[in-house]
Order: structure tokens, then sequence, then C-alpha cells
């Protein structure tokens, strides 16, 4: 019970890694809340957990309102008494060249997957000094760091993701509160074949899988994205404070 009464916030709890991290992390013991936007989603999930013998709480809502993010935060420590472990994993996709992105994509993109993370940051750390330290993981991408092309939204909110976590990580650790990022690269997933549709590759057929892939030779299970947030959140990453950690099956992005 690895993380045994420790009290865990997830966005994007139902979302492909989140469910692996919302599981993950009540097998270990922890006290979880997540979150996501559709409430019935949520409820389901919530549900499901329970018929597995596996409790959780939940608050669903919109992400892009600050107001929400903050109700998150105090929702949550009303319920669990306060939070040591912030996953800021929720996030948004947009694709497409800056001709083909419009206003409402670009806002999506910066809230979803930075704004949130600051809004939930600024609620949660004053609880997490209070209880000594604590530690935030955020979900960015390899695309953070090397940008891909046509996707000029979610590789610009990312990369301030990026940037976001090594700051934070840098001012709070004299504070024993540690922020990091995941970067992935692929992860297998009912949205990734859409992906490589668009660019003229169906990855539902192993065979047509891109020649330059991982040379691991397969996408990211969820699973092992969500056991990389555990580690950077246990006492065995201790040191590790203000990092990116790309997982990319040795793939270059
Ligand atoms: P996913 O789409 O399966 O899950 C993301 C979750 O975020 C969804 O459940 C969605 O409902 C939620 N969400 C999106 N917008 C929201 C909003 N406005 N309010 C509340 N919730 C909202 O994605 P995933 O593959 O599980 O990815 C998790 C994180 O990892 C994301 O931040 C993603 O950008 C990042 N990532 C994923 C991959 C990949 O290949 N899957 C690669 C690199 C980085």
């Amino acid at each position: 019970m690895k993380f045994h009464e420790k009290r865990v916030v997830i966005t994007g709890g139902v979302g492909t890694i989140g469910q692996s991290l919302v599981k993950l992390f009540v097998r270990q013991g922890a006290q979880v809340f997540f979150t996501d936007r559709s409430e019935e989603d949520c409820a389901d999930f919530c549900a499901a957990m329970k018929k597995k013998g596996l409790e959780t709480n939940f608050l669903s809502g919109d992400l892009r309102r600050k107001t929400h993010c903050e109700t998150i935060v105090g929702t949550a420590v009303k319920n669990m008494g306060g939070i040591d472990i912030l996953i800021n994993n929720a996030g948004t996709i947009p694709r497409g060249n800056i001709l083909e992105t419009t206003d409402d994509m670009w806002f999506s993109a910066l809230d979803v997957n930075l704004n949130a993370a600051f809004f939930l940051s600024r609620a949660t750390i004053p609880y997490m000094e209070k209880a000594g330290g604590g530690a935030i993981v955020n979900a960015s991408s390899v695309w953070g760091i090397d940008p891909g092309r046509d996707h000029i939204a979610y590789c610009s909110s990312k990369g301030a993701l990026t940037a976001f976590t090594k700051s934070l990580g840098r001012d709070h650790a004299a504070d024993n509160i540690r922020v990091n990022a995941v970067c992935p690269n692929e992860v297998d997933k009912p949205m990734l074949p859409a992906g490589f549709t668009g660019r003229s590759t169906d990855l539902r057929n192993r065979s047509e899988y891109p020649a330059n892939t991982a040379p691991l030779e397969q996408a990211a299970n969820p699973k092992e994205i969500a056991e990389v947030i555990a580690f950077l959140v246990s006492d065995e990453s201790r040191h590790i404070c203000g990092e990116t950690i790309e997982v990319t099956g040795a793939k270059a992005s």
C-alpha cells in the first residue's frame, strides 16, 4: 500500500490515462478525488469502481472555468481533509496549423492544458505547505518539448506547461513540494488512430504503423504512463523536482 492514506486529486479521471491513474492510486491505498467533464461518465466510472470494491469521490465540471478549478480544490479538501498529491492529467488536443486554428481551439487548449493547472496548483499549494509538503505532476507531452507539425495550439499549451512545471518546481522545492511533468509520446487509445488517419496511416492495422515508430514497437499502454506518474509522486523520486520526464519507447518526437 504505497500510497496509504495519501489524499490524491486527479483531473481527467475518466480519460484513458486518468482511469489507470485512479485505479492505481485507489489500489495502493490512497483516497482519490477525481474530476472530469461529464457528470454521467464520472458517475458510471465511480459505480464501476465501487463494484470492484474501489471507493472514490468525484466532482464533474468544465476545467476551462477558474471557479470550477477552485471549487475542485475546496471540495476535495472538505472531503479528504487536505491534498497531498495533485495530478493535472486532463488535456485536449486541437489539431491544425495556425490557419486552421479557431479562437475557440486556441483558448480551449490554453484553458484546459495550462490555465487549469495554474488555478488548481495555486489553490492547492497552501494546503500542501500547511501539511509540510506534497507532490504535483502535470501531464505534458513530448510535443511540449519538441513540437510536431500541425498542432500549433496543443504544442504551444504543452510547451507552456513544461515551463510552468520547471518554474513551479524550482519555486516550491524548499517547501518540500515537488513539481514534475510527464511527457509521453504516443499512448495506445481510441483518439490515436484518428490522428494517424489524418496523416494517412491507420494505426488500428499494426502493419500500417509508421516505420519510424517507437523502437519498443508499440505505443505506450496507459498503465505505463500512470506508473511513471506514480513514481514521480512517490518517495522513491524524492530528489526529482522541476523536471520533465519523457516516456517515448525510444521514439524521437
Ligand atoms: P483522454 O482524452 O483520454 O483524457 C483526457 C480527459 O480530460 C478526458 O476524460 C476529458 O473529458 C478531460 N477533459 C478535457 N477537457 C476538459 C474540460 N474542459 N474540463 C474537464 N475535463 C476535460 O486523454 P489521455 O490520453 O488520457 O491523456 C491524458 C493526458 O496526457 C492529457 O493531458 C494529454 O494531452 C497527455 N498526453 C497524451 C498522449 C496520448 O498519446 N494519449 C500523449 C502525450 C500527452
